[in-house]
C-alpha cells in the first residue's frame, strides 16, 4: 500500500496515488449496456454463479426479447479438470448457436474464479469461429481483478479492433469510438453530416456486418475518456486519434466537434453558424440548474473513469467546486485537455485507499459525493447525499441535447436533500 504526490504532466494539480483497498464494481458490468447497442451479438460470461448474479441484477430481466448474455457457470475444477470445462464450454455454445440462429457475433466473456483464469479463452474463441463459420467468435476480460466497470467496454472494443477490415480508399474516414445510446449517436451523425463530412461510422456498429473498416486514413474521437486499449489498438492500425475535451456539456460538445471540423477542413464560420442554435439550447438547459449547483463542493471517489471530464463540466458549465476528483486510472495523454481546465485548487487522485479516501470526503464534508453503489448507503447514513456514478454511464448524457439531463442528475439529490431540510 502506497500514496504518493506528484504534479500531473501538462497542469500544475497535484496528483496523489493511492494503491490500497479499492471497491468498485467489475468489467463484466459493461455487458449491459453493450449488449443492447451490438444487437446481433451474444455475451457469453464463463464465470462463476457470483457473476451470474451480478449480471441478472445489473441487468434486470428481460421480458419481450430473447435475452443476449448468459453465463456458462465453470466451478470447482483442478487443472485435470479444464479439458472436461473446454468440451463443456464447445457444448454450451453449439446449443446456444444452434436454438439462436441470429447471432452474429459470440463474445466469450472472461471472469476472475480461477477455474476460469486456467481457460484459455483465446484458444477457445479461435477454436469456435474455425467450428461455426458464420460467427465471430471473440473474447475479452470482465474480470474484477483486473477491471474496473468501465474497463469491460474497452476489452470489449480492443478485442473487436483486429477483426475490423482494413479501410479501402485514402480519402479521410471520421470514426466515433464508444458506445453510444442510438439516439445520441443519431444527434452526432446528423452534426457531422451537416458540417459536410462524408464518411463518418461508429465502434462499435449496431450489427456484426456493419464494424468499421479502419487504416491509416481513419482519424478517430473518443466519445468515452475509459478506452485507452482500444485507441491503443486503432493507433496499431494506422488510425489517428483526434484531441478534445469529451463531449459533456455544451462547451465540451463544441470543443469534441470541432476537433473534427478542423481536421477534416471543415469552414469555421460554417462550423459556428451550425452549433450556434444547439450550443445556445444547451447553454439555457444548463442555467435552470446553474443556480442551485453553483457554489456547491463535489468530491468523485474513482469509479467509472468519466470523473475528470464531469467535474471540468460541473466547474465550467455550473460553477461546482470540485475538492477532489479521483479516478481509478489516470490517462495523461486522452485527458490532458481535460486536466488543462480543471480549476486550480483541485486535488486529483488516482487509484483507490478507500478507507483514507472516506476519511478525506468524511472531513471535507462535500455537498455531493459521486461513488459507486457500495459506498452510497454508508455515506447518506452519515449524512452525506451521493450519487450513484454508474448512473452517469447507463443515461444518455453525451452532447447538446442531453447537457440538461446530465446536469439534472447532479442536482436530484441535492434537491431531495433540500426537500428532507425542509
Ligand atoms: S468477474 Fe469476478 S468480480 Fe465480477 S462478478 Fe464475477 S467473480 Fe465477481
Amino acid at each position: 500500500m502506497s500514496a504518493g504526490a506528484m504534479a500531473t504532466a501538462g497542469t500544475a494539480l497535484p496528483l496523489l496515488r493511492e494503491r490500497g483497498q479499492r471497491e468498485v464494481f467489475c468489467g463484466l458490468t459493461g455487458i449491459v449496456w453493450l449488449h443492447r447497442k451490438i444487437q446481433d451479438a451474444f455475451f457469453l460470461v464463463v464465470g462463476s454463479r457470483t457473476c451470474a448474479h451480478l449480471l441478472q441484477s445489473a441487468a434486470g430481466v428481460m421480458l419481450f426479447a430473447e435475452p443476449r448474455f448468459a453465463t456458462a457457470i465453470i466451478e470447482e475444477r483442478d487443472l485435470a479438470g479444464m479439458a472436461d470445462a473446454n468440451e463443456e464450454l464447445d457444448r454450451v455454445v453449439d446449443r446456444l448457436l444452434e436454438r439462436r440462429p441470429d447471432i452474429r457475433m459470440l463474445f466469450l466473456v472472461g471472469s476472475c474464479p480461477s477455474e476460469v483464469i486456467k481457460l484459455d479463452l483465446s484458444r477457445a474463441a479461435q477454436r469456435l469461429s474455425v467450428k461455426h463459420s458464420g460467427v465471430r467468435v471473440l473474447n475479452y476480460s470482465g474480470s474484477g481483478i483486473e477491471t474496473t466497470f468501465t474497463q469491460g467496454e474497452d476489452a470489449c472494443l480492443a478485442a473487436l479492433v483486429p477483426e475490423l477490415p482494413a479501410t479501402t480508399s485514402a480519402a479521410p474516414e471520421l470514426m466515433i469510438v464508444g458506445s453510444l445510446p442510438d439516439i445520441v449517436e443519431d444527434q452526432f451523425l446528423r452534426l457531422f453530416a451537416d458540417m459536410g463530412i462524408a464518411t463518418v461510422r461508429s465502434l462499435p456498429a449496431r450489427n456484426a456486418a456493419s464494424m468499421p473498416p479502419v487504416g491509416p486514413n481513419t482519424l478517430f474521437l473518443l466519445a468515452q475518456p475509459f478506452l485507452g486499449d482500444t485507441a491503443r489498438a486503432l493507433e496499431d492500425r494506422g488510425a489517428k486519434r483526434l484531441d478534445a475535451l469529451f463531449p459533456f456539456g455544451a462547451e465540451g460538445t463544441v470543443d469534441w466537434l470541432h476537433a473534427a471540423a478542423k481536421a477534416f477542413g471543415i469552414d469555421e464560420m460554417h462550423f459556428r453558424s451550425l452549433v450556434a442554435a444547439p450550443r445556445e439550447r444547451a447553454k439555457r438547459a444548463l442555467e435552470r440548474h446553474r443556480m442551485l449547483l453553483e457554489g456547491k463542493t463535489i468530491f468523485f471517489l474513482p469509479d467509472s473513469q468519466l470523473e475528470v471530464p464531469l467535474a471540468r463540466f460541473l466547474a465550467n458549465e455550473l460553477g461546482m467546486v470540485p475538492i477532489e476528483v479521483g479516478t481509478p486510472y489516470l490517462h495523461r495523454q486522452h485527458l490532458a485537455r481535460e486536466l488543462e481546465a480543471l480549476p486550480e485548487g483541485v486535488q486529483l487522485s488516482e487509484g483507490q485507499d478507500v478507507d483514507r479516501q472516506l476519511d478525506r470526503v468524511r472531513s471535507s464534508r462535500p455537498d455531493l459525493t459521486v461513488c459507486g453503489l457500495g459506498l452510497a448507503n454508508p455515506l447518506e447514513a452519515q449524512g452525506l447525499s451521493t450519487k450513484w456514478s454508474i448512473e452517469l454511464v447507463f443515461s444518455p448524457v453525451h452532447g447538446f441535447d442531453q447537457a440538461g439531463d446530465l446536469a439534472e442528475l447532479f442536482a436530484r439529490p441535492l434537491r431531495r436533500r433540500d426537500m428532507l431540510k425542509v
